[in-house]
Parts: structure tokens; C-alpha cells; sequence
């Protein structure tokens, strides 16, 4: 089955009582017995329920693995992977991070003995130098946010393989519309369902792909003794908004192009970061890994002013100032004072994070409108 076709049919089946075309949404905790373990295969919500089944289905099957697993939260399903490990471990993470996940990193599984290396991995020969005998796990962001630096997944699965470590990407940014990570190696997919899986700024939701069978099985085995599990009316939100997932991205990459482009030419406009650009240091690697480039720009303007950024994303009309990212409708955010406000100026403007930076999810609307946005609020 082709990707357009699994987006709407990937995993499902239609359901067995009344010929349902979507599944069902199961709002329920608890499921009959007819003697002590005599049920058809559910027991408790918490460790199955069938519209959550459906959607863990479909997530497997667009991103080419055999077992998906549904969460709470993006973080919830990253906290998941974590415990994987014990005290002792270490991790060897990109540094140009979400900072959600940095700080589930640092402020609370550093507390519980795990070691994590944060390093820049456009290079992939980097990781090696952090392997050691106590490393357990690779975690890729990729493209990264702000910054949108791409990762070779196919070069971080060899580290991985080599050394016998788990290889774990966050497609959140690249949605398996874009990259298939587990076609390049990687181990473990993991999104935040938040963003474009669910695509509608309506649910917060996490989800992980897997191949190997053991590896799904103690993954299954957290999600259900941590419990951070999403609940039925959520998973199907999340069922419906994936079957448009490929027309939506389609219009995403074709509105980001555009945008980059015109930003590309403005003469207030000192850099804008877009992979799908040839002058993006990983373009190369984006062409090879990404069917496309996807609908989140960053740009900064010419003399970086702090103060005239904060000015351009107030007068955006039909972009709307906020955090989040991934839905139809297009989000601008200033990352020094929202995302990255706690980090120390010094400290973030060496990723890239300066005063001017603004960062855009363009989203569906017309691509007309988006640029006349821009273009009053940028002047
Ligand atoms: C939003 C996001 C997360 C966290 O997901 P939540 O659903 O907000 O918990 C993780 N990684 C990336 C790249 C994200 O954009």
C-alpha cells in the first residue's frame, strides 16, 4: 500500500458490530468478563482500548514499523523511552533540541543516574567519540527546532548498529510524510501526535513506532505500568486528522517554499533557515533523507533588533502568535522571548537563537494571504 493510501486505510479494519466506517470511540474504562479472565481481549483502558488500538495501528503502519504505542503527550512518550534505561546509562542526544525534551533530560531522568551528552550531530562521526561502555541510546531531533539543522539518520543508524545501541528519532518536525526514519535505521519513531500527525491544534498526544518485537514488547510493558496513556476520544481525533495527513503536508511544503522564496528576496530579511533552500549548510542531506522541506522557516531580520521583531509578530494578522506548531492554520512565535526565554542570551545565540529570530508553521490557508501578512508586518 502507498503512502497516500495508508494515511486513510494504514492498520484499520471496519468495525465488526455494525460495519462502522471509523472506528468507534470506546468511552469506556472496563469491558465485561463472563467468568474470572473470560473477556474478547480487553480488560482495562489503561492497557487496551480498541480506539486506541486502532490509532497505535495506523501510526505503525505510516511509519514502516510493526508495533505502535500511544501516549498522553509528546513527553510521555519520550519519558517512556527513558525508561528503557537504568542508573548508569548514558544517552547521546542532539543538542539543538525542543526544549520540553531537554528539560525531561536534564531535570528529571539526570536525577535518576542517567548521563545525557548533548553534541552537534550534522556530523555523524561525532557520536563516536561519546560512546563508551555504558552508552545505551542515540536521540535525534531532526530537522531540529529552531535552527531546522538536518541529521543523516542512515549515518547515526551505522554509529548505532556498530556499537550495538538503540537509534531513536523525533520525526515530529518531518511527519513520516517527509522521512521514514525506520527505513533509515533508526530503531525507535517518536512523535508528538500534538503537532501534524493530529494536524488541528485540538489534542495533545504523543506516539512511538517500533519494529522489533522485544523492544515493543517492555515499551508496551511502560506504557502500561506508567500508565501516561491518551484517552479514546483523543486517539480518534488524532485517526481522523491522519487520514488528510498527505494533502495537508503537500500544501504545507508548496506554502513553505513560497514563503521562503519571498522571504529570501525581502530586503529587511538578513537569513532565513529552510532545508529546501540551497543555501541551507544541510540541504544535501535534506534532498537525500526528505521527500520535501516541509513548512517550518526561521528567519532574522537585518541588524537583529530585538524590539522590531517583537513588533513584526504582533502585527501578524493572520498568522497567530503562538506556541505550538504542525496545525492548518499558521503560528509565528519569537523564540528569545517564548521557546528559549530561559535560556542565558549568550548561551542560546550559539545555537542560532539571536534577538531577531522568528520562526513560522506555515500553514493551509492561501499562500497569497500568508505573504500579504508578512509583507504588511515586515514592511
Ligand atoms: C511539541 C514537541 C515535543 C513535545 O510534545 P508534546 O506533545 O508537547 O508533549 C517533542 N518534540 C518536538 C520536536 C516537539 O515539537
Amino acid at each position: 500500500m502507498k503512502f497516500n493510501t495508508k494515511t486513510i486505510h494504514g492498520g484499520q479494519e471496519h468495525d465488526k458490530a455494525y460495519g462502522a466506517v471509523m472506528p468507534p470511540i470506546y468511552q469506556t474504562s472496563t469491558y465485561a468478563q463472563s467468568t474470572p479472565g473470560g473477556h474478547k481481549g480487553f480488560e482495562y483502558s489503561r492497557t487496551h482500548n480498541p480506539t486506541r488500538n486502532a490509532l497505535e495501528k495506523a501510526f505503525a503502519s505510516l511509519e514502516n514499523g510493526n508495533y505502535g504505542l500511544a501516549f498522553g503527550s509528546g513527553l510521555a512518550a519520550i519519558d517512556a523511552v527513558i525508561k528503557l534505561l537504568k542508573p548508569g546509562d548514558e544517552v547521546i542526544s542532539t543538542n539543538d533540541l525542543y526544549g520540553g525534551t531537554y528539560r525531561l533530560f536534564t531535570s528529571i531522568f539526570e536525577n535518576f543516574g542517567i548521563k545525557f551528552h548533548f553534541i552537534g550531530m550534522e556530523n555523524a562521526s561525532n557520536i563516536e567519540g561519546y560512546v563508551n561502555e555504558n552508552t545505551k541510546l542515540i536521540w535525534v531531533e531532526t530537522p531540529t527546532n529552531p535552527m531546522m539543522n538536518i541529521i543523516d539518520i542512515e549515518a547515526c543508524a551505522e554509529v548505532a548498529k556498530k556499537h550495538d545501541l538503540i537509534l531513536a528519532v523525533d520525526n515530529t518536525f518531518a511527519t513520516p510524510y517527509l522521512q521514514q526514519p525506520m527505513d533509515l535505521g533508526a530503531d525507535i519513531v517518536m512523535h508528538s501526535a500534538t503537532k501534524y500527525l493530529g494536524g488541528h491544534s485540538d489534542v495533545v498526544m504523543g506516539a512511538l513506532v517500533v519494529k522489533d518485537k522485544a523492544l515493543a514488547d517492555k515499551l508496551y510493558f511502560i506504557q502500561n505500568a506508567s500508565g501516561a496513556v491518551c484517552g479514546p476520544q483523543d486517539s480518534f481525533l488524532v485517526l481522523r486528522g491522519l487520514k488528510t495527513l498527505h494533502v495537508r503536508m503537500q500544501r504545507h511544503c508548496e506554502n513553505g517554499k513560497a514563503i521562503a522564496e519571498y522571504l529570501s528576496k525581502h530586503p529587511k530579511i538578513e537569513r532565513v533557515y529552510w532545508p529546501g533552500l540551497e543555501n541551507h549548510p544541510n540541504h544535501e542531506i535534506a534532498k537525500r533523507q526528505m521527500k520535501d522541506f516541509g513548512g517550518m522557516i526561521s528567519f532574522v531580520t537585518k541588524g537583529d533588533n530585538f524590539e522590531e521583531a517583537i513588533k513584526i509578530v504582533e502585527k501578524l494578522k493572520v498568522f497567530t502568535l503562538a506556541e505550538s506548531l504542525g496545525g492548518v492554520e499558521s503560528l509565528a512565535g519569537h523564540p528569545a522571548s517564548m521557546t528559549h526565554a530561559s535560556i542565558p542570551k549568550e548561551e542560546r545565540e550559539k545555537s542560532g537563537v539571536v534577538d531577531s529570530l522568528i520562526r513560522l508553521s506555515v500553514g493551509i490557508e492561501d499562500v497569497d494571504d500568508l505573504i500579504a501578512d508578512l509583507e504588511q508586518a515586515i514592511g
